[in-house]
């Protein structure tokens, strides 16, 4: 009986998460796939958050028994602030945004927004405070003002219009005989992957939400559309709480921390200047990502030569 009534459950869940607003969580975490685990506890209340501040506390996690991903990790992100989350592939940093939206409960510790534990609110009142910026957003076979105004009800046509602004759509925008009414997505406009990106920050400021969870945000970018949209993200990053998670690490060199994971534990943590007049592993991958940068720079010279 459990298994008839699991996938019924899984779906329920879905439905309600699209519902909400959260489908560019479902693209990241691919929900399907996802072992739905978590409950909320009964007469959970809403999140109500007035610093929004993110800690984990002494978190241990692991999907599977004898298989720990998140050892003992601690941290705080300050209301307001950037914290990047740096590290080797498998170090575990998309696993810390997994448990921020509670998709999973950890094993020991506790995760607080707002000073409050998490696994005590409504996983939806949780949700709300968060959004996020993705490596590859979903878009709806649907206007392009509808999926700006998506997740936020009742946005209406000036809020839409000012984020799209602030997103630097309107020169896509202006361009299209139909401006916001153009038909997007599969069956619509095909947009680029930068322009797809300006559509998530654009709903992402439409909703509005104090915490932010960029996931490697412009890894699937060319360079320069790269640039372009590091400064619309600035934008949207200013007064919220944000925490990045990055590959390329010229992309988070000025935020305001930078947590170096390795093996699920805190190996290193500090600015950037820090962190290299330090001479550990961020030292060490710097060197390593710049010393790249400067072999693709040459190979392009060179081509352009020939
Ligand atoms: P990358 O930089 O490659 O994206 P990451 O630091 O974000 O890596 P995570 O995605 O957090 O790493 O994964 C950490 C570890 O947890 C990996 O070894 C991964 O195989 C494992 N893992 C991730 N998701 C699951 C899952 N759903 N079930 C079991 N193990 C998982």
């Amino acid at each position: 009986l459990i298994q008839l009534f699991r996938p019924l459950d899984v779906l329920g869940w879905v439905y309600r998460t699209i519902r909400q607003g959260l489908v560019d969580m479902a693209e990241m975490f691919r929900l399907i796939d996802t072992d739905i685990e978590v409950k909320d506890v009964a007469g959970a209340p809403a999140l109500i958050v007035r610093t929004p501040t993110v800690v984990f506390d002494n978190v241990t996690f692991g999907y599977e028994p004898g298989r720990t991903i998140l050892d003992g990790l601690s941290f705080k992100v300050p209301a307001g602030s950037t914290t990047a989350i740096v590290g080797p592939s498998g170090a575990g940093k998309s696993t810390i945004g997994r448990l921020l939206f509670r998709f999973y409960d950890p094993q020991g510790g506790r995760v607080l927004v707002g000073g409050e534990d998490i696994a005590l609110v409504t996983q939806d009142s949780l949700r709300q405070q968060i959004g996020i910026v993705p490596q590859d957003s979903v878009l709806f076979n649907e206007s392009l003002a509808y999926n700006i105004g998506y997740g936020a009800e009742g946005a209406d046509e000036a809020l839409i219009e000012q984020a799209a602004r602030d997103a630097a759509l309107m020169p896509l925008i202006s361009r299209l005989p139909e401006g916001f009414g153009t038909m997007v997505g599969e069956r619509g406009l095909k947009l680029s992957g930068g322009e797809k990106q300006r559509v998530a920050i654009a709903r992402t400021l439409v909703k509005n939400p104090p915490i932010l969870l960029l996931d490697e945000a412009t890894s699937a970018l060319d360079t320069r559309t790269e640039q372009e949209i590091l400064g619309t993200l600035k934008r949207l990053e200013e007064g919220r709480t944000t925490i990045a998670i990055a590959h390329r690490l010229s992309t988070i060199a000025d935020s305001d921390n930078i947590l170096v994971l390795d093996h699920g534990r805190l190996a290193e943590s500090g600015t950037h200047t820090a962190l290299l007049a330090k001479g550990g592993l961020y030292a060490e991958m710097w060197s390593r990502q710049a010393s790249e940068q400067r072999g693709e720079g040459e190979a392009v010279a060179s081509e352009a030569a020939e």
